[in-house]
């Protein structure tokens, strides 16, 4: 299938896996060309830039779209056995140039060895090879398309927290930031063999955590608490209180919060901290009333947002 792309102000195309490697067990990395990625790119440092891919049904082919701008609403609209999945990720890295422009993309391989739940964009990538194919939503260049929530004010102190699903968006991050960047960063893995090298500022301080077979999340609120100088036990979340799609940013909450909320820090000195967290939501959650409620870090300080959620699929 080819889109032209002339009318729209994003990129939408079906896009080709030139490379797959599996990076650890837990993660395998994609290099995507098409050439209609010579158009893609950021207004701006593109940070944690998130795009949406859409994966085949099982051994089906792409849905195929027309070349509107209601993309989203012509994708619903196609029979389900025809529409494929679409689910968000990060832009890791950009490489080379017009039309040998290739996205590259890190996608946890999740619940494709045996244990816990695997998904359509798991399966697909456990099993990407060169020549698989997926369609990809991104960023035109030139073109403010939003998706990046990476925004610190200049000077911060900097707190980068998250899952496995976290790690490209962080790694992202870091590779970005001015060389003199300060602040920690915690990442949580399943397995000590899922770390890697990351380039960041020096004064960055990057920590991994690998679960190894602790439940997710588990070794995050220490790590970050004791960060802070704050020990204390993690913030324990009611299934009930768990919103899915938590989103908190200082431009939006998904919970419908006062972006004016404002709360005074209670004996730490968070005055110079920005903190974005992202993972699993019901960790984030935790972290999120453990430091706008019970630290009182100012949540126009802070980006907590859910990228996935334990036992649901997070299908469009
Ligand atoms: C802004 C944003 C950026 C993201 N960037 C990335 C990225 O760069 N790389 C990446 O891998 N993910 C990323 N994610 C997370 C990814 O979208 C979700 O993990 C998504 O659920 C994966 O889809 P799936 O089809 O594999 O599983 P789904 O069909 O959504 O879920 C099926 C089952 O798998 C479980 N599940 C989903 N994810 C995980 C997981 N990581 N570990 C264990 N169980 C899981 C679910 O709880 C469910 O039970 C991002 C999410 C957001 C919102």
């Amino acid at each position: 299938m080819t889109i032209t792309q002339t009318a729209r102000p994003f990129v939408l195309c079906e896009a080709e896996v030139v490379l797959a490697q599996r990076l650890s067990p837990s993660f395998v990395r994609v290099h995507l060309a098409a050439p209609e990625l010579a158009e893609f790119g950021t207004v701006g440092p593109s940070y944690d830039q998130r795009i949406k891919l859409v994966f085949p049904h099982e051994g089906g082919p792409l849905p195929v779209l027309g070349e509107g701008q209601d993309w989203y609403a012509e994708w619903l609209a196609l029979p389900e056995a025809e529409r494929g999945h679409m689910r968000t990720y990060t832009v890791r890295d950009v490489l080379g140039s017009g039309p040998d422009t290739r996205v590259v993309v890190d996608l946890v391989t999740h619940g494709t060895d045996g244990h816990g739940e695997a998904g359509p964009g798991s399966r697909w990538a456990a099993s990407a090879t060169v020549g698989s194919r997926v369609l990809l939503l991104g960023p035109r260049k030139g073109v403010v398309y939003g998706g990046i929530e990476f925004a610190a004010p200049e000077d911060s102190e900097l707190l980068l927290v998250g899952d496995e699903t976290a790690v490209p968006a962080i790694a992202a991050v870091l590779a970005q930031l001015p060389v003199d960047a300060a602040g920690a960063a915690f990442l949580e893995v399943p397995l000590g063999m899922d770390v890697q090298s990351l380039v960041h500022p020096p004064r960055v301080e990057v920590t991994w955590l690998p679960r190894e077979g602790r439940p997710v999340g588990s070794l995050l609120h220490e790590a970050v608490l004791g960060h802070l100088g704050a020990g204390a036990a993690p913030v324990e979340v009611p299934e009930a209180e768990v919103e899915v799609g938590l989103w908190e940013t200082p431009t939006y909450s998904s919970s419908g919060d006062s972006l004016d909320e404002h709360t005074t820090s209670v004996g730490h000195d968070l005055a110079d901290l920005y903190a974005w967290i992202a993972g699993e939501s019901r960790v984030v959650t935790g972290l999120r009333r453990a430091l706008v409620r019970d630290l009182g870090l100012d949540r126009r300080q802070v980006a907590f947002m859910g990228y996935w959620r334990e036992g649901v699929s997070m299908g469009a």
